[in-house]
């Protein structure tokens, strides 16, 4: 999974991870929760989705300084086996539907 804005509010459920506000896809914006200027970098263990608002607020600072609670960790997504494994089970499921036509159309 790349990491960007896009993948990132995917993975916090276009959700703000400090006040569950669901602004919409496009308005959720990345919150670095150890700020870059204080030697935060952009990775999926130091960035949340956050609304504009909070954003805003938390502005410069980690959330222990802005007196602000983060509602999850944030992690790095371990969807892409899971995809993988889904479209191997897709596959093979065409593969006996596309069997089972044979038979029938023989
Ligand atoms: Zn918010």
């Amino acid at each position: 999974m790349t990491f960007s804005r896009r993948n990132l509010a995917k993975r916090d459920h276009h959700t703000c991870q400090y006040c569950g506000a669901q602004p919409g896809a496009e308005a959720i914006t990345i919150d670095h929760v150890v700020p870059r200027s204080q030697g935060g970098v952009s990775s999926w263990t130091n960035c949340v989705a956050s609304c504009v608002r909070c954003n805003a607020k938390k502005a410069d600072r980690t959330p222990e300084q802005a007196g602000m609670r983060l509602r999850r960790c944030p992690v790095r997504p371990e969807w892409k086996p899971l995809y993988a494994a889904h479209g191997v089970r897709v596959e093979s499921w065409a593969r006996f539907l596309s069997h089972e036509l044979a038979l029938l159309l023989a």
